[in-house]
């Protein structure tokens, strides 16, 4: 590092910092870029819209569909846990990198302090400190 090397503030505090990572673009486009989606659960997600248009086409009740996609659902753990990146946490679906659809190893590091800075709500008061 030279002395004209300029070192960034941390980007905590900014509404697009979760974790470490920058969700700035998920902000911007919530959804857009496929490669922030865990694709193991966007997988999921298919195959659950799959059965239930099946089903429905079958015409089978409420009822019958909970326990048999609860049957299926069981082999998604499995699946997650394969995958290099998986965490285990205390989420629903067990992976501690899940955030809703998206997988926070995909998103971008945050580099600190840029010009898509925002402070978030709260946080002034923190800030000032
Ligand atoms: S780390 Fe977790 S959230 Fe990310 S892709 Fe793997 S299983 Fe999905
Ligand atoms: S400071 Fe910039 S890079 Fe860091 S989270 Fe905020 S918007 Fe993203």
């Amino acid at each position: 590092m030279n002395e004209h090397t300029l070192i960034r503030l941390p980007g905590l505090g900014c509404e697009h910092y979760r974790q470490s990572r920058c969700f700035y673009a998920e902000h911007l486009n919530p959804g857009y870029e496929e490669r922030h989606r865990c694709p193991i659960v966007v997988r999921w997600a298919d195959r659950l819209e799959d059965f239930y248009l099946r089903a429905e086409a079958m015409g089978l009740e409420e009822e019958r569909l909970k326990p048999l996609w609860e049957a299926r659902s069981r082999d998604m753990l499995p699946e997650m846990r394969r995958c290099r990146w998986f965490v285990s946490g205390s989420h629903l679906l067990g992976c501690a990198n899940l955030h809703e659809l998206l997988c926070l190893q995909a998103l971008p590091v945050c580099q600190g302090r840029c010009s898509h800075y925002r402070l978030a709500k709260g946080e002034d008061q923190h800030d000032a400190t």
